[in-house]
C-alpha cells in the first residue's frame, strides 16, 4: 500500500533497524521500545489487521515472531517475553499493517500490560460462551 509506512520499513525504503529479513518478513527494532530488544514483525505484504491477514502469511509471523523470542532470550536481553499483538483503534493499534510485538521482559522492568478483570456472573458467562461458540461454529 503505497501510503502505509510499514509497507515500506518492510520493503526497505525507509531504512529501519533489521534483526532478520527473509522473503515475505522483515523483523525490526521498535523505534520507541517497551524495553531493549523491543521487536516488530511485519510482513512484507500488506494487511491491515488480524482479521484481513492471510492464514499461511499469519503462521509464519507467529513462527518468527518465537524465533525472535527465543533470540532475545538467548542475547541475554529478555528473562521472559510478552507477545501484544494490536488490531484495531480501540485496541491499540497506530499502525494499521499488521505487526507482532516481541517485548523482552526483565525483573523490575517498567513495562505494564496488566488488565483488571472484569466480573460476570456465571450467567453472562454462559451467555458470552455461547455467543463466541455460535460465531465460531
Ligand atoms: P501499535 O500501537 O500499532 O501496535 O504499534 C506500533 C508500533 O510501531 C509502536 O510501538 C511504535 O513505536 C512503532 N513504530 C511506529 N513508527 C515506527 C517507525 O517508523 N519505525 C519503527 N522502527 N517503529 C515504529
Ligand atoms: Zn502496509
Amino acid at each position: 500500500m503505497s501510503d502505509c509506512i510499514f509497507c515500506k520499513i518492510a520493503a526497505g525504503e525507509i531504512p529501519s533497524n533489521t534483526v532478520y529479513e527473509n522473503e515475505n518478513l522483515r523483523v525490526i527494532l521498535d523505534i520507541s521500545p517497551a524495553n531493549p530488544g523491543h521487536c516488530l514483525v511485519l510482513p512484507k505484504s500488506h494487511a491491515g489487521n488480524i482479521f484481513e491477514i492471510e492464514e499461511n502469511l499469519l503462521k509464519e509471523a507467529f513462527a518468527a515472531a518465537k524465533k525472535t523470542a527465543s533470540a532475545l532470550k538467548l542475547s541475554g536481553l529478555a528473562d521472559g517475553v510478552n507477545i501484544l499483538q494490536n488490531n484495531g483503534e480501540i485496541a491499540g493499534q497506530t499502525v494499521n499493517h499488521f505487526h507482532i510485538h516481541v517485548i523482552p521482559r526483565k525483573e523490575g522492568d517498567k513495562v505494564t500490560l496488566k488488565h483488571e478483570g472484569v466480573k460476570l456472573s456465571s450467567e453472562e458467562m454462559d451467555h458470552v460462551g455461547e455467543a463466541v461458540k455460535k460465531a465460531l461454529n
